[in-house]
């Protein structure tokens, strides 16, 4: 549009501009001004955006981005586990390694996701507790050497936090996630 009408302006050098002021009956001007004001309302955005300088913009619409993606993450239906670990979006990577994505999503070899999938019959592990991360991570009779001090029930929000913040904790995470994968047979209770 912007480039039509400069094209046209070349090469009608006797066609004069100005602006039409705002209020003065043009039903189209009147609407886009009463439009700009309402998004300057409801949006809080400047009212003239153009005349700011382009790093404010650029900064504005950087942090109207983030605040629709957090909206988005908060109010979200999939990810709730990562929600919790993670509750505040950010553009930094996580620098999570593939065996802590598999624990702390719970998408890995834990009977208890194998039989949501029905990639195994039952959710138990062979020790009789049920396959989440969390057991084999804290009680599990077969992972004794990689074991964390296990949540209370109500706290198992902030276990997981707290494993994902402390570097000791992956550390044992990623050990352990590397023997259940090696010894995946140990794990699933003997169907026989
Ligand atoms: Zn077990």
């Amino acid at each position: 549009m912007t480039s039509t009408i400069s094209k046209l302006l070349h090469s009608h050098p006797h066609i004069r501009v100005s602006w039409i002021k705002a209020h003065a009956g043009y039903i189209g001007n009147e609407e886009a001004d009463r439009l700009a004001k309402e998004a300057a309302e409801t949006e809080n955005f400047p009212e003239s955006p153009l005349e700011l300088p382009k790093s404010f913009n650029k900064t504005f619409l950087r942090q109207k981005m983030l605040a629709t993606w957090q909206m988005a993450w908060d109010d979200g239906d999939t990810g709730r586990l990562i929600h919790n670990i993670i509750p505040k979006i950010s553009l930094d990577s996580i620098n999570w390694t593939r065996n802590e994505v598999l624990f702390f999503t719970g998408h890995g070899p834990f009977p208890s996701f194998l039989q949501r999938f029905n990639l195994a019959e039952i959710s138990f592990c062979s020790c009789g507790g049920i396959g989440t991360p969390i057991h084999y991570a804290t009680v599990c009779l077969l992972t004794t050497s990689y074991h964390m001090a296990p949540p209370s029930q109500q706290h198992q929000t902030i276990w997981f936090r707290r494993v994902a913040n402390n570097s000791t904790s992956r550390r044992k995470i990623n050990n352990l996630l590397h023997f259940l994968q090696r010894e995946t047979s140990l794990f699933h209770p003997d169907p026989n």
